[in-house]
């Protein structure tokens, strides 16, 4: 039927069906009946544009349910609660017309400085993949498709549209892909996007490898490859690479690109019929699910978010059972968070809630006894004395004091990257003045990703929501009163300082490259490598109960295949209430020629206990668990040897180890030694930089120049900053800021208006010139772009001829 179509479809057709119609459209052929179907963000709740549509949550959505953000929902360690959640956002889809939802981010946590973080799950892949596969498994239950983003090593706003990402094979395989192959294999989401910034010296559109090598051949994706929204570069190329389809769309420069390339002879029409079948698959399978007049219900998707809120919080510090509170205890509710809460990031993920719940209104429902006082301001960050001065004065005559605090939008989002760690300096100081003042002291936390805390020692309490969504401020009370007990731990380690991460000195880099010259140690694998104090680590989160572990027994010792390697270990509730505990199951290898880290996830399983109760908890391994990426033999090889099965509440907290003995038959496989080339991979615990020669020899070629050399012509891939240096970019840059800013429509004083007007100003200059015409729906054409350039690049009277003749008369509607 579908290849039916392809044969009755003209060229142009065909071209016309691999971009999009619009923004979030993809295009018709009503000659044939081919239908067009909606695709929209965003991995934490719906966000479905009606009228005016944007990919940087300017313009208004329709009211969706916010969902706690995926950093939150990685806490959770719950794939069910995941999957639950995937479920009910593809329900929301479903009453709204859209079929593919653009979710999950599985892009791993390089640094805690990426501004986008709290849209992505963890700095583990394993923690990733499973999380990602349940989200997908959730909404794709429903009949509405995902787009797995982005694909791959997109870890860094700054320059995100250009950047070229350096980075070992074997990182590549064991920390950047394993989420994706994942999702892939067991969840096959019916679209991947690919990432906006190059891998290796090539733009991840139109790279074969990742798209046709990989992605297809490898793992057997069956759905098409989108891209992000501006980050095709050579339309051609990325076809001939395996990329289906463009995202937005609009001009016609594209459609009028693979014409020609066909005619000429550097398109083969099979590849393009090929991509043409995917496309059409997805539409047909999209069509077929619709269901028009489908409603879903609002009061029990608000409940699955406090729901989720509760699950996601983790307690990162309880000293003196501080937590949780009494109801009659005098408190003082301090912090203009507990008003106004930060429940989710800007960019393109943003939400428009249907419902928005605070701590204060849920504290006053519930009849607590408190005096509040805002104590800082959340649109600067200057400490204001007098609010200091007031939040200190409750706090004096109060038993407990509760602060929330946190990052505020201006800290976080797409587009950009953070600077440090630290919570804005007004909040700071209030909480080491109130800390003074009173010693009983709970600081509630909400953010992202992970902060400093220069007062941890003087907080008794410390919890902390993420960003928990629209319901955060209900199940944040939930929790400091008991009613329900904290069970979420940390997807990522919170450092003391983040110069203490060894990719610090590599993150963010630029302008051409950033080298990934950490390799393999990433998060956790590099802090228990070089044994370093952190500020709470990987996996970390406390309960207002107690777990015991016992029995731990592994179904062999001596191991011939470890396919289906069983791992079993009893866990009991050994305090006052009902809670649930996160089993953590790491890997510590045998010594070898070839670096590892000191111990990697293979393994988790939340159970839920009533006190006293025991479980058995039980956990796979197989193969891959034991295996590192030999880059010899491009595969995944085990070694024989001595492996210890730890199991534990945190990579720090290991309760109950065994080592068995790994005898692979024949296991002859040559093991890369990097001891002589590479020795600082070895020293971790003493060596805290990776000089460039070592990187080099790891990478296995020349490393490529980090900047330009010389002054060169600037080109489709230059930015709107680097033309700022020209009379006319200058004028761009001014003009395309204030537009892109002027659209963000709101009051002035209101926060998430300054994070976004902030956000925009600091992409412009990022935005590579072939993308914004890609991204104009055909109001600005390539033609026109390289008249600008002639101008640019001195040939002034060509350029203007070239912009004249290059006007779009025409768009693709
Ligand atoms: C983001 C994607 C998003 C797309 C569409 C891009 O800017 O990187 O994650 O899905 O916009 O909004």
């Amino acid at each position: 039927m579908i290849k039916e179509l392809i044969r009755q479809m003209t060229l142009e057709e065909k071209a016309s069906l691999c971009s999009g119609l619009d923004m979030w459209n993809t295009t018709p052929v009503k000659r044939l009946g081919i239908g067009s179907i909606v695709v929209s963000d965003g991995p934490h709740g719906l966000r479905r544009q009606l009228k005016d549509a944007d990919n940087f949550g300017i313009a208004d959505s329709v009211p969706a349910t916010c969902f706690p953000t995926a950093s939150a929902m990685a806490a959770s360690w719950d794939p069910e609660l995941v999957a639950e959640i995937g479920a009910a956002i593809a329900e929301e889809c479903l009453q709204e017309g859209v079929s593919v939802l653009l979710a999950p981010g599985v892009n791993i946590k390089r640094s805690p400085l990426c501004g986008r973080n709290f849209e992505y799950y963890s700095e583990d892949p394993y923690l990733t993949g499973e999380m990602a596969v349940a989200f997908i498994n959730g909404v794709q239950s429903k009949g509405v498709g995902t787009s797995l983003k982005h694909y791959a090593v997109n870890n860094q706003e700054h320059l995100r549209m250009t950047i070229d990402a350096i980075v070992d094979k074997r990182a590549l395989r064991e920390i950047y892909l394993p989420a994706f192959e994942a999702a892939v294999k067991r969840a096959q989401p019916w679209t991947v996007m690919c990432a906006y910034n190059k891998l290796n010296g090539t733009y991840c559109s139109e790279h074969r490898e990742l798209l046709t090598e990989i992605l297809k051949e490898e793992w057997g994706h069956q759905g098409l490859v989108v891209t992000d929204w501006g980050a095709c570069n050579d339309r051609v190329a990325g076809l001939i690479a395996g990329q289906e389809l463009e995202m937005p769309g609009g001009g016609l420069d594209n459609d009028r690109a693979i014409v020609k390339a066909v005619k000429s002879g550097r398109l083969d029409e099979a590849v393009l019929d090929a991509a043409v079948e995917r496309i059409l698959q997805l539409v047909q399978k999209a069509v077929e699910n619709l269901k028009p007049g489908y409603r879903y219900d609002a009061e029990a998707h608000h409940a699955l978010a406090r729901k989720a809120a509760a699950q996601c919080a983790v307690l990162l510090k309880n000293e003196n059972n501080i937590l949780p509170l009494d109801r009659s205890t005098k408190l003082a509710v301090i912090g203009k968070l507990a008003e106004k809460p930060r429940y989710q990031g800007s960019g393109s993920s943003l939400i428009n809630p249907t419902r928005l719940e605070n701590a204060l209104d849920e504290m006053k429902r519930r009849g607590l006894k408190f005096a509040y006082a805002p104590g800082y301001s959340h649109i600067t960050d200057a400490p204001d004395e007098a609010l200091i001065v007031e939040a200190c004065r409750l706090a004096k005559e109060a038993e407990v004091v509760v602060v929330f605090a946190g990052l505020t939008d201006t800290y976080e989002s797409e587009g950009f990257d953070r600077e440090h760690l630290k919570l804005p300096a007004n909040q700071d100081l209030l909480i080491q003045r109130l800390a003074r003042i009173n010693p009983n002291l709970v600081v509630v936390l909400s953010g992202g990703a992970p902060m400093e805390m220069p007062w941890v020692n003087e907080a008794k309490g410390i919890l902390n929501m993420y960003l928990a969504g629209q319901a955060g401020g209900a199940a944040a009370v939930d929790l400091l009163l008991g009613e329900i007990n904290p069970s979420g731990k940390l997807a990522e380690t919170f450092p003391l300082t983040n110069s203490d991460g060894l990719s610090a000195a590599y993150f963010p880099e630029g302008p051409l490259t950033v080298e990934y010259r950490e390799s393999i140690f990433v998060g956790y694998r590099y802090f228990d490598t070089a044994k370093k104090e952190v500020l709470f680590p990987f996996g970390h989160g406390l309960s207002y109960t107690s777990f015991e572990y016992l029995d731990l027994k592994v179904s062999e010792e001596r191991v011939e295949d470890p396919d289906g390697l069983k791992v079993t270990v009893t866990v009991k509730n050994t305090g006052p209430v009902p809670g649930a505990e996160v089993v953590q199951l790491y890997i510590q290898p045998p010594e070898s020629k070839i670096f590892k880290a000191a111990k990697e996830l293979k393994g988790f399983k939340k159970v839920f206990l009533e006190p006293g109760e025991e479980k058995s908890v039980e956990m796979t391994l197989n193969r891959r668990s034991f295996a590192y990426y030999n880059v010899n033999i491009n595969d995944w090889h085990v070694e024989n040897g001595e492996y210890t099965i730890l199991i534990g509440a945190s990579s720090r907290d290991i309760r109950l180890s065994k080592k068995i003995t790994l005898e692979l038959p024949g296991n002859n496989v040559e093991v890369p030694d990097y001891r002589d080339a590479c020795p600082a991979y070895y020293q971790l615990d003493r060596q805290t930089d990776i000089p460039r020669e070592q990187f080099a020899a790891l990478y296995g070629r020349p490393l490529p120049p980090k900047t330009e050399a010389g002054k060169k012509a600037y080109h489709r891939n230059s930015t709107l900053g680097d033309i700022s240096h020209t009379f006319i970019g200058r004028i761009m840059l001014k003009a395309g800021t204030s537009m892109a800013t002027g659209k963000v429509k709101g009051e002035e004083e209101d926060s998430r208006i300054i994070a976004t007007k902030n956000m925009m100003t600091k992409m412009a200059p990022q935005l590579p010139l072939r993308s914004i015409a890609f991204s104009s729906g055909g109001l600005l054409t390539l033609g026109m772009i390289d008249g600008l350039l002639m101008i640019l690049n001195g040939r002034r009277l060509r350029g203007l001829g070239k912009i004249l003749t290059s006007l779009p008369w025409k768009k693709k509607r």
